[in-house]
């Protein structure tokens, strides 16, 4: 048995401080394996200084509702400070609009970045792409459902999943799987840096805009 921690830092919102988004990323990763070292540099600190980046705008310029930052622990064993997190939420479930989780933001060699949920969750449809209309990488939407393939439907593979099973909104930024995954070699050097920063700057637009668009996503979700 072993015990995890999720770190979770709250601003709170100066319009609708009740409506609450949670911000998520994983911290784990793979640890030592076979007297190697697995940083999990893509997977997941890149996702983490995206959940940073985050805090700090949101603390330069406070969102409209409260928005909860979440370091969680455990995923890759299986989502397990996620599944904590919504089994403990620190504010009532219902007031939870959506969770905007980041997982492997940092290397595509095409630049892609996905986000998904629209697929499921039509309501998130326009908002998406009206991010994408001006990310800075390209923002393609998809890897959110059975129609691309079971495998290729990336709803229940990190964090939101937990979110999802309780029927709480959610979207996730992340890129396609690449040679470094799980590997020893997921390190810094790996990192395009151009590419991460660009990442960063369209998960930070994205939980500007979620924010905004918050009280409407909570009504056709039906919370
Ligand atoms: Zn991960």
């Amino acid at each position: 048995m072993v015990n995890g921690v999720n770190l979770l830092a709250r601003i709170e919102g100066t319009r609708t401080p009740d409506l609450v988004m949670v911000v998520s990323a994983h911290y784990d990763h793979e640890g030592i394996k076979g007297g190697e070292i697995y940083n999990g540099a893509d997977d997941n600190a890149s996702g983490v200084a995206g959940l940073l980046a985050v805090a700090e705008a949101f603390k330069a310029h406070p969102p409209e509702h409260t928005v909860i930052l979440a370091a969680l622990d455990g995923e890759e064993s299986g989502l397990q400070g996620a599944r904590a997190f919504v089994a403990a939420p620190p504010v009532p479930l219902a007031a939870i609009a959506l969770n905007v989780n980041f997982d492997m933001i940092s290397k595509n060699a095409k630049g892609e970045l996905y986000a998904s949920g629209g697929g499921p969750q039509p309501f998130l449809q326009p908002i998406l792409q009206g991010l994408a209309a001006k990310a800075p990488v390209t923002l393609k939407l998809g890897h959110d459902t059975d129609a691309e393939g079971k495998s290729n439907n990336w709803t229940m593979q990190s964090d939101q999943g937990a979110f999802a099973a309780k029927g709480v909104s959610w979207v996730y930024f992340g890129v396609e799987d690449h040679a470094e995954y799980h590997k020893p070699t997921d390190d810094f050097a790996t990192i395009p840096q151009d590419f991460f920063l660009k990442a960063v700057a369209t998960v930070v637009e994205a939980t500007r805009l979620l924010d905004g668009q918050l009280s409407g996503i909570a009504k056709a979700a039906g919370r």
